[in-house]
């Protein structure tokens, strides 16, 4: 009997198993399609100088709105479009269409912002990279500067060395890197020494609780000291509230990015909120 049992326990497993690789299956089947559809497009969420309270640039983040599904969230579309290597295409479409983007901005006059591409590591380690980098910056007429590219301290991080050379090639080309997520990888701070990035995007967990968990502030004032030091500029991701702001701002952390100031916005949105209320003081008089 308890065999029986184990047995039935097996077959279930195996059935729900199947469910869910099915599901992933079909996910996979659309997300293939999804470009082509039109179903895939980005949002911008500013980010804003705590120096000046102005917007210095914003981080392009993608959405999918499937047809039958409705939005699914870059959390559970990334990674599978990550073990499928659809993320390479995809990437290379962010990449594009946030440059030309930026540039539209530019030209209509808006002053030089700073956009930030979320590049996944088999992306950064794809042959050619950087010189898929220079083109698009070329194609588009974007000034490299106005470029940011975020790179997440990874396990899949392989041949460290070669991510290295990468990123000093691509700092000889002006542009920008960033560590994103920081403090919820794996060896964040010898990465630091040896990734030579321009920002350090302090992970939203250690932000969550910064007023009221003692651990949290210890290591976020640590964090931002220990940028500086490097000549690294500090950024504090899901920024919500105006006391996490305040005490950011105490410990002079550069930039912040969160609900606070604006969710992320589809580009039409980004562009009214550019006219109206582009400052800080705005939203907290
Ligand atoms: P991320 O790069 O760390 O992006 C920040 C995430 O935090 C975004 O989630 C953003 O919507 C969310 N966020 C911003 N402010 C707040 C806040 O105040 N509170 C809270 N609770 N959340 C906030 P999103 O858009 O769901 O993206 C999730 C992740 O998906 C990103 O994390 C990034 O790792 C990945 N991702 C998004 N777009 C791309 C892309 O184009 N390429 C790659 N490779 N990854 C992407
Ligand atoms: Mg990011
Ligand atoms: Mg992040
Ligand atoms: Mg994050």
């Amino acid at each position: 009997r308890a065999k029986e049992q184990g047995g039935n326990t097996y077959q279930l497993y195996r059935s729900e198993m199947n469910m869910r690789s099915l599901e992933r299956l079909n996910l996979e089947i659309d997300l293939r399609k999804a470009m082509d559809r039109g179903e895939i497009s980005l949002h911008y969420q500013p980010i804003v100088d705590l120096a000046t309270g102005d917007v210095y640039g914003m981080e392009a983040l993608l959405r999918w709105k499937h047809a039958t599904r409705g939005m699914v969230s870059p959390g559970e579309f990334i990674p599978l479009a990550e073990e499928t290597g659809l993320i390479v295409p995809i990437g290379n479409w962010v990449l594009y269409e946030s440059c030309r983007q930026n540039r539209e901005w530019t030209d209509r006059g808006f002053p030089p912002l700073v956009v930030a591409v979320n590049i996944s590591v088999n992306q950064f380690q794809q042959p050619g990279f950087v010189q898929l980098v220079q083109e698009t910056l070329e194609r588009t007429g974007l000034d490299p500067k106005q470029l940011c590219l975020e790179i997440t301290e990874n396990v899949a991080m392989r041949n460290v060395n070669s991510m290295i050379e990468t990123i000093a090639k691509l700092r000889e080309l002006g542009v920008q890197i960033s560590i994103d997520d920081f403090g919820t990888g794996y060896s964040s701070l010898s990465y630091l020494k040896r990734f030579r990035v321009h920002t350090l995007k302090i992970d939203q967990s250690f932000i969550k609780e910064l007023t009221t968990d003692e651990e949290n502030a210890a290591i976020v004032t640590a964090l931002i000291a220990m940028s500086h030091q490097l000549n690294i500029k500090a950024l504090a991701e899901g920024v919500e509230t105006k006391a996490q702001l305040e005490f950011l701002r105490r410990f002079g952390c550069d930039e912040i990015q969160g609900y606070l100031f604006s969710t992320p916005l589809p580009a039409d949105e980004f562009e009214r909120m550019m006219r109206t209320r582009r400052n800080l003081s705005e939203v907290l008089p």
